[in-house]
């Protein structure tokens, strides 16, 4: 892996200089605090756009995969900073929508606005759409896909992560975001929103994606 961190801002403890191995292209917080936790106790240091001192532009996430738009920001951030870059793309599934809203998860009702009208809108849209739908034809998933990548367009390791369940008829619970509400988990008797975060952390999409990124990697 390598050591310097030449492009970073401050010392943040852990993130000091030298420590750091990969770059997470996400200024999410919990994404990063998420993949931290998986990685860090394996001597993986994980970096994060906020720690550079100046943030490239955002690669255009074009592609019709979850794992071609991971491949094209893990590609595009390490290319753009030097630095070995791991990216991830996520969204929700649905079978009888034929895989919708896919790739087009985060903005899938076309409503602009901050997270939680957008949220609002797409969680609306998916109801309608599939009101005709009985209960056993619901199923669904959470996918994230993972890349990690090196300046030199190299691709280190790859991965995909699932979380399952069915999608409800009315929204429940307050935790998570975008279509946490909505994700009926049979075996729990609850949604996705009403699951504690950190459970829902240890069983999600994203951290079933970093684990197995771990063993790709070593
Ligand atoms: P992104 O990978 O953060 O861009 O997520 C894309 C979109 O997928 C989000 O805006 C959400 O609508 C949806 N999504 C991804 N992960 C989750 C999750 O854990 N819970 C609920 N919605 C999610």
């Amino acid at each position: 892996m390598e050591g310097s961190w030449g492009h970073q801002k401050h010392d943040h403890g852990d993130r000091g200089r030298g420590d750091v191995n990969i770059l997470f292209a996400t200024s999410n917080p919990h994404k990063i605090e998420e993949v931290e936790a998986i990685l860090a106790p394996h001597g993986i240091k994980v970096g994060s756009l906020s720690d550079l001192e100046s943030i490239p532009p955002e690669p255009v996430e074009d592609a019709d995969t979850f794992e071609g738009n991971a491949r094209l920001k893990a590609i595009g951030y390490a290319r753009a900073t030097g630095r070995r870059c791991l990216a991830d793309d996520s969204g929700l599934e649905v079978d009888a929508l034929n895989g919708a809203p896919g790739v087009h998860s985060a903005r899938y009702s076309g409503v602009d606005g901050d997270r939680a009208v957008r949220d609002a809108a797409n969680n609306q849209l998916l109801l309608s759409e599939l009101e005709p739908v009985p209960e056993h034809l619901r199923t669904a998933r959470f996918v994230c896909a993972m890349c990690v990548a090196d300046p030199d367009g190299t691709i280190v390791a790859e991965s995909r992560g699932h979380f399952e369940g069915l999608i409800t008829t009315r929204a429940r619970g307050q935790n998570g975001f975008g279509y946490d509400p909505l994700l009926w988990l049979p075996e729990d008797g609850c949604t996705s929103a009403e699951l504690p975060p950190l459970e829902k952390n240890r069983r999600s999409h994203r951290g079933s994606a970093t684990r197995l990124l771990l063993e790709n990697l070593s």
